[in-house]
């Protein structure tokens, strides 16, 4: 870029930027404060780069990958998707927007739009009907349990089906408690997440209280009910947030055999590693 500033001060500063004295505070100007290539050349309007320069040097956007979060039965050619509108401060307090949940939530849903869509198998894979299921999905990562429970509703109407145990959580009952309607309805008469039928919904408000309280906390309520599943030869799927989520729930899931079934930590660590062998406990997390 330094090559094309005709302003004296932008060219210094961008050759400083190149130089081994100024990786540091490249490092905090690009990678801390994630600036986009369209910020950069807005810092340094004097750099007058050719088009073909600029189509070369920017990357090639990435794909993101959501959780179907709809059942095929349910809602016969349809894909929902649940996403999380991402947005932070940066060290210098500069608000950030996720490129491509923030493009989508500006979307009006009154006007038909093209997107490019690749489907993957995920590494949550499809449970059959007979299989009792406890699904810990807090925030967006109830958006591939929508699916499965839809599915199972289906299914329900004409066989039957095993149980499934919900653990949902958000921060706020008011606020962002997703699909509210649709899981209080399920665990209402006999339906597929109701106790009378062996299942379970159970949610975690974060902050509707002075102490934080977490699905893992909600786990430990049910603890009993929780190892009587996991002892009828249950799987377990767990879908959300990747920073201590995943870690917290398996270290959740480890008390309760410990507890449940008497055994040592260092055995109860052995019974979800075994579960996890034989294929019955999957995780699906991001950042
Ligand atoms: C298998 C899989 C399934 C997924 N399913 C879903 C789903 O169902 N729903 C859903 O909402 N998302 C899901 N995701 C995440 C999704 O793919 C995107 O990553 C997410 O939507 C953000 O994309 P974006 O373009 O809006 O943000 P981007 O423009 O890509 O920005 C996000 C970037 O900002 C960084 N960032 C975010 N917050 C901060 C912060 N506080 N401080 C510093 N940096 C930060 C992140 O590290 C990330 O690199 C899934 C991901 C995977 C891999």
């Amino acid at each position: 870029m330094s090559f094309f500033a005709t302003a004296e001060h932008e060219m210094e500063r961008l050759k400083y930027f190149a130089s081994p004295e100024g990786r540091d505070d490249l490092y905090q100007y690009n990678q801390k404060e994630r600036r986009t290539v369209l910020e950069v050349l807005e810092d340094f309007p004097s750099v007058q780069m050719p088009l073909e320069w600029l189509i070369q040097l920017v990357p090639m956007l990435k794909t993101r990958a959501f959780s179907i979060s709809s059942s095929q039965s349910a809602h016969p050619n349809q894909v929902h998707l649940t996403v999380n509108v991402v947005s932070w401060t940066t060290p210098y307090k500069r608000k950030k927007k996720g490129l491509c949940s923030s493009w989508l939530a500006a979307l009006d849903p009154c006007e038909a739009v093209s997107i490019p869509v690749w489907f993957q198998k995920g590494s949550l894979p499809t449970p059959s009907p007979s299989l009792p299921l406890i699904l810990i999905g807090p925030g967006t990562g109830c958006a591939p349990f929508r699916g499965f429970i839809e599915e199972r509703a289906m299914q329900s109407k004409t066989n039957s089906t095993a149980p499934i145990m919900f653990f949902f959580g958000c921060r706020n009952e008011d606020a962002d408690f997703l699909y509210k309607d649709l899981w209080l309805t399920h665990s209402q008469n006999n339906g597929v997440l109701s106790e009378a039928n062996g299942g379970g919904f159970y949610v975690a408000f974060s902050r509707d209280q002075p102490e934080k309280v977490y699905v893992q906390h909600k786990m430990a309520e049910h603890s009993r009910r929780i190892w009587n599943l996991l002892a009828e030869g249950a799987a377990v799927y767990i879908a959300g947030s990747s920073t201590k989520m995943p870690e917290d729930v398996t270290s959740a899931f480890e008390k309760i055999v410990s507890k449940e079934n008497e055994v040592s930590k260092d055995d109860a660590v052995r019974w979800i590693r075994a579960l996890e062998k034989c294929g019955k406990y999957h995780i699906e997390a991001w950042s």
